[in-house]
């Protein structure tokens, strides 16, 4: 029996997959470097991972917008030439003969519109965890109609066993609407279903936020978890990794509310469709923080929305009405 979306998420996954082992590629050179401080790997993995992702969707799917996080404008600065050659040797690896032409269109087949159906890409999220060596994702999702449909998440560093947080040899997630959420070796194979843990009270919960202190308010985080009775301290961790951990039962609440420094900013689409899905997928419950829906069909930002609450389900209420007053 063919399932719905199976096209889909097959392509999806494999177009996770083909990035994931281009950016191990990258980080295994990157460790061999000595300038530690070069930030220009990162640059090169965030252009060849879109490159190899829009191809192959837009191979097996030329209809479909891609709204991506970068485009090839500042690669065909002369200045950049170098950059884009680097780049176009690791795209080679996937696909031989490529120029640096084609290169640079392919990252642009992410410049799409947000449509009735379009498909949304960060191809690295969690550069700085990236280039630490820590937890980073590559996030390709689905969406029709505002409701995410299909996401896949890689994460070349998580480990498949409990405690995810360290590093490890990395898993693939992939959720399809009302079909569940699985997660699968990143070397291929079926995969095992996931779901969220079961802690209906919130001392029993482990609160997982954003490493970097820029991207949310962890000084509320800390006041929250308090009056909750959280007991354990926060799992601080990259990218949308969190997700992941969150929808196979490993952590229970995923609080991001801006911080103080950025009180306007908007949470990015292609930051939260994958994870959102799978988290729902696996039984949990995401919304904004104030217990809205996300809003995908506004635009690149969830303009509607205002940071983002992630929980197993069981506790979303919960953390929902201790947040309130809080916020701003
Ligand atoms: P994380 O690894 O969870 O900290 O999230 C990484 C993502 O944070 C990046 O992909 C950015 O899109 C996003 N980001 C950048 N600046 C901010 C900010 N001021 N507040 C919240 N998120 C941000
Ligand atoms: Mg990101």
């Amino acid at each position: 029996m063919i399932m719905a979306y199976q096209q889909e998420n097959e392509t999806a996954l494999r177009a996770v997959a083909t990035a994931s082992h281009l950016l191990k590629g990258i980080q295994n050179d990157l460790k061999r470097s000595i300038q530690k401080k070069d930030k220009t790997p990162v640059t090169v993995a965030d252009y060849g991972s879109q490159a190899v992702i829009c191809k192959i969707i837009n191979d097996a799917f030329p209809e479909d917008p891609i709204v991506a996080e970068e485009d090839s404008k500042e690669l065909s600065k002369p200045e950049h030439a170098e950059i884009l050659s680097r780049v176009t040797h690791y795209v080679s690896a996937s696909t031989p003969r490529v120029s640096p032409t084609e290169v640079r269109q392919w990252i642009d087949l992410g410049s799409g519109p947000v449509s009735r159906r379009y498909w949304t890409l960060d191809p690295i999220d969690g550069t700085k965890g990236f280039l630490r060596g820590d937890q980073y994702a590559i996030a390709l999702a689905l969406i029709e109609d505002g409701t995410v449909r299909v996401g896949t998440l890689a994460c070349p560093n998580i480990t498949l066993d409990t405690h995810g947080w360290h590093r490890g040899q990395g898993g693939l997630f992939a959720a399809v609407r009302g079909q569940g959420a699985t997660q699968l070796d990143i070397g291929g194979g079926s995969g095992n279903e996931i779901r969220v843990s079961n802690i209906n009270s919130p001392p029993e919960a482990l609160l997982t936020e954003s490493l970097e202190p820029a991207h949310s308010d962890q000084q509320l985080n800390l006041e929250l978890a308090r009056k909750l009775g959280i007991r354990r301290p926060p799992l601080r961790m990259d990218s949308q990794a969190k997700y992941a951990i969150l929808a196979r039962g490993e952590a229970s609440i995923y609080i991001r509310i801006p911080s103080p420094q950025t009180p306007d900013y908007r949470e990015k689409i292609w930051d939260h469709a994958a994870g959102s899905i799978l988290v729902e997928e696996a039984g949990g419950r995401v919304s904004d923080a104030l217990g809205r829906e996300l809003d995908f069909r506004s635009g690149k930002r969830l303009e509607k929305n205002y940071g983002i609450i992630v929980t197993n389900g069981k506790l979303h209420e919960k953390v929902v009405n201790a947040l309130g007053p809080f916020l701003p």
